[in-house]
């Protein structure tokens, strides 16, 4: 290997016992997590491999190394693609070969589009949390956690809408309400307490309710169809528990910083507990995008019947 490239080689370790040589663009640097800024200590079991004290341009050169966000920044990138693809291939084949109405088409972009910016929120603060300035570091911070509330709403909309075709009073309620909780949501983030690690159980929290909100009408929904003997429920509710079974086990993780606190400093690269949330938060989109494509084709072909109210002219 000539000199100049052995220069400029880090090696870093992955588990115990493997080195792999990285080259590293000049300017960037990897530290341990003794060495990175006090607003950048999150995770004392990710012990190497951080990114810290960079300008904007080398924030973004740093996608293209293998740091311990690498896997972060790139999973909700190939998420957003694959978002965006599937909106693609909604307009020009699912939706029209199903008949779609206009409601149909506004409430597959909503859903759809939401889960792109969720995506790409995610994606800037992994890529810019490392950024020399603390300001802006928290900026794209605040700006991942609202991305995480459009995403819950980009659940919801399309749920809802679904759920209670037939029942326009009661679609109506569910989706304000919905919009108000997610409101007050961004409401808090402006709070300059916030994103401080007092307000770290409140935070946690607050999330959790917005997404625990969803048993309300769920239950509901259910009591209306007429029980869990109805083909309907039978037919969808699975595929919401299914939905909850994938948010809590990708919140237990991200909380509880499972499994990198019983081998901390190995999964420094791969296999760390934010890795798995971010590709369980892809999966449970992907389960809901497909669980709306599922629930729609179902009321096309049976349509509302008159007694059930707000009949909105299901299209057959
Ligand atoms: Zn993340």
């Amino acid at each position: 290997m000539p000199q100049k490239m052995l220069k400029s080689a880090h090696y870093i370790e992955l588990g115990s016992y493997q080195y792999w040589p990285v080259l590293v663009p000049r300017g960037i640097r990897l530290y341990t997590y003794e060495q990175i800024p006090v607003f950048l200590k999150e995770n004392p079991y990710i012990t190497d491999g951080y990114r810290a004290h960079l300008p904007s341009k080398l924030c973004l050169k740093s996608m293209f190394i293998l740091s311990n966000e690498t896997v972060n920044i790139w999973s909700h990138l190939l998420g957003f693609l694959l978002f965006f693809l599937l909106g693609v291939n909604d307009m020009s084949s699912v939706l029209p070969a199903a008949g779609a109405s206009r409601e149909d088409y506004v409430i597959y972009s909503i859903g759809l589009f939401c889960f792109q910016v969720c995506m790409l929120c995610s994606v800037g603060y992994h890529l810019f949390c490392c950024h020399r300035s603390e300001k802006t570091s928290r900026r794209w911070l605040s700006l991942d956690y609202a991305g995480i509330s459009v995403g819950i709403l980009g659940c919801y909309v399309p749920g809802v809408f679904y759920a209670f075709y037939c029942n326009s009073f009661w679609r109506q309620v569910y989706l304000v309400t919905v919009l108000a909780l997610i409101l007050a949501v961004f409401s808090a983030q402006i709070h300059p307490l916030y994103h401080t690690q007092e307000w770290k159980t409140l935070r946690s929290a607050i999330f959790c309710s917005v997404a625990g909100y969803g048993i309300i009408p769920a239950c509901h929904w259910v009591w209306l169809n007429g029980g869990f003997h109805a083909e309907i429920v039978q037919a969808f509710f699975p595929r919401v528990m299914v939905m909850y079974l994938l948010a809590a086990s990708a919140f237990l993780f991200y909380i509880s910083k499972v499994p990198e606190r019983y081998f901390p400093g190995q999964l420094n690269y791969l296999g760390a507990s934010h890795q798995l949330w971010h590709v369980l938060v892809v999966l449970m989109f992907y389960w809901w995008h497909q669980t709306a494509v599922y629930i729609m084709h179902y009321r096309h072909s049976q349509p509302c019947q008159e007694h059930s109210g707000g009949n909105i002219g299901s299209v057959g």
